[in-house]
């Protein structure tokens, strides 16, 4: 029996016809970039996130990197961010010629905390970027009063957490600005690349959406240098599709991981830990073994089972970053690297692929 990683087979039996209207609407209305569907779609990621304003833009990484040029974060400062992530969250810095500095995670929910950030302050920190990982909120009024206190942008890195939430608030909706990826292995995914920014602040979604545009409100008139980083239609409508299926796909996920709980019970594994003040949308389901890690993934690959290391190497250990970064020490973020596994969490999977997940992993410890 094979358990990939996602099925997007799966996914096109139950959608594939409604996909395929929406892309034909699009072709048919000849209009590509910034037309109604992706106008459209920033209002419905708006009100599912309780935010006034989404900026639709090419992809998660421009998100962040759109929200720092937005906020006007640039050479000579510091942004506090984690280095148990993708290299995304870093590189948005860096494209912005500010610095990264790596906070450590808090070991059970692999999220920075306010006082992991409180330890890594430096004069020149202007900003935080706070990662949502794996679907589950950081700890974020402690976050939110800090970065007040300090006079601190923040900025959420929320491309794994769509419609999860702290305490009812949405992720995308605590900081000053919400970077969201539609990468297509993404909770809510498209079929290429597409991203979204979110802000509650009218000034901030005007400038997002002239730095996505090339720096122009109107046409041929450029006020600042921009990206081009807009969304295009056919994206726009089909994330349009899945939409009105996110909010079932992510129970299924919670149901499918509850099943994992149940039957992961007592075996020689870290399950993950869920804070319980909001939704977790197990964006992936990732337990900890504390020795041979990498010998249980190999079992689950022989036996047919996608299960993958989010992520294998911290950010300051990476080549890009380790001649600046490589002597620091952060050993939540270390240890993760080290003894996390991701099992496949996706909304069609059977009960029979979770109990082969789960039966070839015990066998194995
Ligand atoms: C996927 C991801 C990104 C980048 O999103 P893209 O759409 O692939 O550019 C950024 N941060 C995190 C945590 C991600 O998982």
């Amino acid at each position: 029996m094979k358990v990939p990683i996602l099925d997007l087979a799966a996914e096109q039996a139950e959608l594939g016809a409604d996909i395929r209207k929406a892309v034909e609407r699009v072709l048919a209305s000849g209009h590509f970039i910034l037309g109604p569907e992706g106008a459209a779609l920033e209002r419905e990621i708006a009100t599912l996130c309780g935010v006034p304003h989404a900026v639709a833009c090419n992809s998660g990484t421009d998100a962040l990197h759109l929200a720092l040029r937005a906020a006007r974060i640039g050479p000579g400062d510091e942004v506090l961010t984690p280095a148990f992530t993708f290299i995304a969250t870093a590189e948005a810095i860096a494209y912005v010629g500010a610095r990264p500095v790596f906070a450590d995670i808090d070991p059970a929910t692999f999220n920075l905390t306010a006082a992991t950030l409180e330890r890594a302050l430096t004069p020149k920190t202007r900003a935080v970027i706070v990662v949502h990982l794996f679907g589950q909120c950081a700890d974020m009024p402690p976050i939110v009063e800090l970065c007040r206190k300090r006079g601190l942008v923040l900025v959420e890195d929320c491309a794994q957490a769509i419609g999860a939430d702290w305490a009812g608030t949405a992720a995308g909706a605590w900081g000053d600005f919400g970077g969201f990826s539609f990468y297509p292995t993404k909770n809510l995914g498209a079929y290429g690349d597409a991203g979204l920014v979110t802000t509650r602040e009218a000034k901030h979604d005007a400038m997002l959406r002239m730095l996505r545009h090339h720096g122009s409100k109107v046409t041929y008139a450029h006020e600042v240098i921009g990206l081009n980083s807009r969304l295009d239609e056919i994206q726009a409508a089909i994330l349009r599709v899945k939409l009105p299926h996110l909010a079932r796909f992510t129970a299924a996920r919670r149901a499918h991981a509850a099943r994992y709980r149940e039957l992961l019970a007592g075996a020689k594994l870290q399950l993950p830990f869920e804070h319980g003040r909001g939704t977790h949308i197990y964006h992936q389901f990732t337990v900890r073994l504390a020795a041979r890690r990498d010998e249980a993934r190999k079992a689950l690959a022989d036996a047919g089972i996608a299960a993958g290391i989010y992520y294998p190497v911290p950010l300051h250990k990476q080549p890009v970053f380790e001649k600046e970064y490589g002597r620091i020490s952060l050993p939540a973020s270390e240890a993760a690297a080290r003894e996390v596994l991701s099992l496949p969490i996706y909304p069609q999977l059977a009960d029979e692929q979770l109990r082969h997940v789960a039966a070839t992993l015990r066998a194995c410890l």
